[in-house]
């Protein structure tokens, strides 16, 4: 059987992380563990520590630039050793936009970090600022330093067509599906191309009930029943992306 494949959730915010990571390991499932700050990383380290299938990304999650601007110190000290960077981004939501100037500044610091320390794979998030995300990947990540993953894209179809011609995966989030653009972004998006997510805990599988890391299955019959294919071989798809991605990545 293909692995599943859950490439952006949060296992170091679940209630007993310690657990959450014991049990991520134990599934098999390929899962990558995003971090929100960078000084989460030692301890994710350890949690992670002995892992096959669990990794885990250097983080400084847009929505927290604001007042911890200066923990891109500690971001710096972390890169080298991390090859997985996430959750960066932007986010132009009403709530964070007052800070987007600063996010802008920090995500492009991030990313010249990463071109000093790559090659690297980033999970980006992209809420209402995938224009001003892709100028920012077009300017400085260059191909070297490593791949951006597109994390629940909601960007138009337009800007899909350019994040994937500058090689951009997308990992798949179900909730994408509910979205009106979801389906439009993507048909822009080849098979190739794709990777699926839960974001656990914050994609709500059901109203009210958190996403559980590894929940992929709904994404995965997302894809299939857009892209015409069964979703078996939707499996097999991501689960070749992933190791793609990997191996290009490094
Ligand atoms: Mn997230």
């Amino acid at each position: 059987m293909p692995h599943l494949v859950d490439y952006h959730c949060h296992l170091d915010l679940l209630p007993d992380p310690q657990r959450a990571f014991a049990d991520a390991s134990a599934s098999g499932i390929e899962m990558l563990s995003v971090t929100t700050t960078p000084l989460a990383w030692p301890r994710n380290r350890e949690f992670a520590a002995g892992s096959r299938n669990v990794r885990i990304g250097l983080g400084f999650h847009p929505q927290l630039v604001g007042e911890k601007v200066a923990d891109i110190a500690a971001f710096e000290r972390f890169a080298p050793e991390a090859r997985y960077i996430g959750e960066v981004g932007l986010d132009a939501g009403p709530r964070y936009y007052r800070q987007f100037a600063d996010q802008q500044r920090l995500f492009q610091r991030v990313l010249e970090i990463c071109a000093n320390s790559g090659p690297k794979i980033l999970s980006i998030h992209s809420v209402r600022a995938a224009r001003q995300v892709l100028d920012l990947l077009e300017r400085y990540l260059p191909a070297s330093a490593g791949t951006a993953v597109m994390h629940w894209f909601t960007g138009s179809a337009a800007e899909a067509r350019r994040a994937v011609a500058f090689g951009c995966f997308f990992s798949i989030n179900p909730r994408m599906a509910l979205s009106k653009s979801g389906a439009s972004v993507l048909r822009e998006i080849p098979l190739n191309r794709l990777l699926t997510e839960s974001d656990a805990p914050f994609a709500e599988a059901n109203r009210g009930t958190p996403s559980r890391p590894g929940e992929v299955q709904r994404a995965l019959d997302w894809i299939a029943q857009e892209k015409k294919i069964l979703p078996d071989r939707a499996r097999q798809f991501i689960d070749g992306n992933l190791w793609a991605l990997e191996k290009r990545s490094c």
